[in-house]
């Protein structure tokens, strides 16, 4: 499989990508208001306050909304078509993620269909969280 482009950790991500690099999804919460959020920020996106931590999500969710792409963007050609989706984790935030290990058709792809986090290892150290179908075998 020809490489894809790869995301770069920053100090706000890194976090996050050492954490894909075991096979945990980190995503960070509020001390404040207590809620969940997704990207990575030194505040909260809620009330604004910056006492905020990383833990690591069920990486359990449900298809929030999605689109099929059968004309990808330069570097994604091999994949399509694709799945582009919004999951909506299950401590709430909203990821943009791939659904894999299913066929991409809208027949496929129910909204609310439940999901689970499974990772694609790059050879750069990078793994990727993609989503398939909740209790399906990789
Ligand atoms: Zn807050």
């Amino acid at each position: 499989m020809p490489k894809r482009p790869l995301p770069q950790p920053t100090p706000e991500t890194r976090e996050f990508w050492e954490g894909a690099s075991r096979r945990e999804l980190r995503i960070q919460r509020c001390r404040g208001c207590g809620r969940a959020y997704w990207y990575p920020r030194p505040f909260c996106p809620n009330c604004s306050s910056k006492d905020v931590e990383w833990f690591t999500a069920s990486g359990k969710g449900r298809l929030h909304t999605y689109v099929i792409v059968h004309r990808a963007a330069p570097g994604f050609q091999d994949w399509a078509p694709y799945v582009i989706a919004i999951v909506e984790l299950e401590e709430g935030p909203h990821m943009m993620s791939n659904v894999v290990g299913i066929e991409p058709a809208p027949e496929h792809l129910p909204v609310g269909l439940p999901l689970e986090v499974t990772w694609e290892q790059q050879e750069d150290g990078i793994a990727l969280p993609l989503f398939r179908p909740a209790g399906s075998t990789p």
